[in-house]
């Protein structure tokens, strides 16, 4: 009798603690979460460089919908402000969070962050604006998700060419050189710097003679890039070729300045090319104003961050096998970009 009443006991023990190890695991992405260890008191703290900006509005969405029965996230908005997110840190600290993961706002400060994360102990993922390589080295604990943002500016600057090549009309004053005018992101981000040097690279690597009518920063932003844009079409007006945005806000903002100066309709036409493939930008492929893009993973980026702050968070290292994405040089995940025009466009939806 005493015997049957302990196995019972063992019994619905085993039931008890197999009910509460599921819910910390299962659930939508379970192949690729860490360990299966219970997760459910974790906690890990999340920073976006500001919420009002697209793609970071689809990170920010694919981290939530990664984090979905695996684990609790808690995310911010920094507000564009670097005070405003070191604050936000602080907060994080004080309440133990188990990992941290930060869109930093300036990229340079991250070394200031790595060194509050490491005195408490507390595993940092980095993501989309990438630290200095020497605070990377600060400690084994930080990690990095993004993109080769060099891979970004290659793209762009081939779907220009390959638009040149195949229109012989696109060289407007015909003098064999391509004029373009350029919209770049916020100065000193990596992805603003390298796709607006690889651009042009990628053209003259084709043997296009190139000339920079105008160049610009658009800080990433839609509204800025129509009135950049429009600047520029004042300034230069008929001699612009070409448009190349380091972004898709911008490239669609640069396409209300132009719609606006008659393009797109009857013989009007700008090859004008964006990065990112965010639904808007989509739309205008389909629409014929926006002549390509280039997919910027926003899914992957948000999944890959989760995943390795999920396994950071339960005392793990990362790897492939626990967190689905290959660790480079031990603390780097890079998400491959594509080249993504009208024909291929689902491959962006
Ligand atoms: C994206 C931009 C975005 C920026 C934010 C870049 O990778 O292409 O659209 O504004 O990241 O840091
Ligand atoms: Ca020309």
């Amino acid at each position: 009798m005493k015997k049957a009443v302990s196995l019972l006991l063992i019994g619905s023990l085993a039931a008890l603690v197999g009910c509460s190890s599921s819910t910390g695991t299962s659930g939508s992405g379970g192949d690729q979460s860490g360990g299966g260890t219970a997760s459910s008191n974790l906690t890990i703290g999340v920073a976006i460089y500001k919420f009002d900006d697209t793609f970071m509005t689809g990170v920010r969405n694919a981290i939530e919908d990664a984090a979905k029965d695996k684990v609790a996230v808690e995310i911010v908005d920094s507000q564009n402000s670097q005070p405003t997110q070191n604050d936000k840190v602080d907060l994080f600290i004080t309440k133990q969070v188990n990992a941290l993961a930060i869109n930093p706002v300036d990229r340079t400060a991250a070394g200031v962050i790595i060194d509050k994360a490491k005195q408490a102990n507390i595993p940092v993922v980095f993501f989309n604006r990438e630290p200095l390589e020497e605070d990377m080295q600060k400690w084994d604990k930080v990690y990095y998700v993004g993109a080769r943002a060099e891979e970004s500016g290659t793209i762009s600057g081939q779907l220009i060419v390959d638009y040149w090549k195949a229109h012989p009309e696109a060289d407007k004053n015909k003098d064999g050189v391509l004029q373009y005018v350029m919209l770049k992101g916020e100065p000193g981000h990596q992805d603003a710097e390298l796709r607006t040097k690889y651009s042009v690279q990628a053209i003259e690597d084709a043997g296009i003679k190139v000339e920079k009518v105008a160049e610009d920063t658009a800080m990433w932003d839609r509204v800025k890039g129509q009135e950049k844009m429009a600047a520029f079409l004042t300034s230069a007006g008929d001699k612009i070729e070409a448009v190349l945005a380091n972004n898709d806000d911008m490239a669609l903002g640069a396409i209300e300045a132009l719609k606006a100066a008659g393009y797109f309709q009857d013989d009007k036409y700008m090859p004008v090319v964006g990065v990112d493939a965010t639904a808007p930008a989509l739309k205008a492929l389909e629409e014929g104003t926006m002549l390509g893009t280039v997919l910027n993973d926003a899914k992957n980026q948000g999944q890959a961050t989760l995943n390795i702050a999920h396994v950071l968070a339960q005392g793990q290292t990362p790897n492939k096998e626990n967190t689905g994405y290959e660790i480079v040089d031990g603390k780097y995940v890079w998400i491959p970009y594509k080249k993504i025009t009208k024909e291929n466009m689902a491959d962006a939806q």
